[in-house]
């Protein structure tokens, strides 16, 4: 059974899955190029990580899963990998959940992992008001193609069994007052959306964000607000 190649293992986090005690496993490559993204090196250099085989991490979460509620399998963008539901499967097996962080610009996938309960909870990024334009700004690539995806990856969570979230962080001068209101119409009725502040003084996909300074608590306050009017379940991360 093929697997994707595996570039980064945290055997132990308390922040990747709210509630849980998760092991996290990193898969490279993106299909998105957010110019604020802070995993430059597994989006754009994955070749100068080494791989980690799985039957390392196998063995390490085989020996802890007494006290391990689940895996998190984030990236880059783990869906554009063929192989992924070969690696939820697996550890499936082991009697672990699974969590998908995703950007939702592969339904199929999607609908395969959930249809095979690959899956237990998905983090899905809504980046942007689902226009053209505001996604492919803030995507850094023109979203034509992607946002039915997305449209279409959402509709299925907000219609589906499987648990999920929606987040989005949000990034100074891309991000504007009236797009919070523009995604939460969107996502009305939802089980759970995260406004995220960007961080910053991290390197990011284009170095100039690098020293953008994140939203002011104000503002984000302000944000949270403007959510809550459309989607009571909006909390701040
Ligand atoms: S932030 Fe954007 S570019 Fe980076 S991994 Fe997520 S979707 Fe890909």
């Amino acid at each position: 059974m093929k697997l994707p190649e595996i570039k980064g293992f945290m055997d132990f986090s308390l922040v990747d899955w709210d509630g849980k005690a998760s092991a996290v496993i990193f898969l490279p490559f993106c299909n998105f190029q957010c110019p604020f993204c802070y995993n430059t090196t597994l989006v754009l250099r994955p070749e100068t990580m080494q791989r980690i085989p799985y039957n390392e991490i196998a063995r390490y979460l085989s020996k802890n899963r007494s006290w391990l509620d689940g895996v998190a399998i984030t990236g880059g963008e783990p869906t554009i990998h063929k192989e992924l539901p070969n690696l939820c499967k697996r550890i499936k097996k082991l009697d672990l959940s699974v969590k998908l962080d995703t950007n939702g610009s592969n339904s199929a996938m999607m609908k395969k992992l959930i249809a095979q309960e690959f899956v237990d909870y998905v983090a899905l990024d809504v980046k942007a008001p689902l226009t053209l334009e505001r996604y492919s700004a803030v995507i850094g690539i023109n979203a034509e193609n992607l946002l039915p995806e997305i449209e279409e990856t959402i509709r299925m969570l907000l219609q589906g069994s499987v648990d999920y979230e929606f987040r989005t962080t949000l990034v100074p001068t891309l991000h504007r007052k009236e797009d919070i209101e523009e995604i939460c119409h969107k996502i009305i009725g939802c089980k759970k959306y995260f406004l995220q502040n960007f961080k910053g003084d991290v390197e990011t996909l284009d170095p100039k964000y690098m020293n953008f300074k994140p939203f002011s608590s104000t503002c984000i306050q302000e944000f949270l607000k403007d959510a809550r009017r459309l989607v009571p379940t909006a909390f701040l991360r």
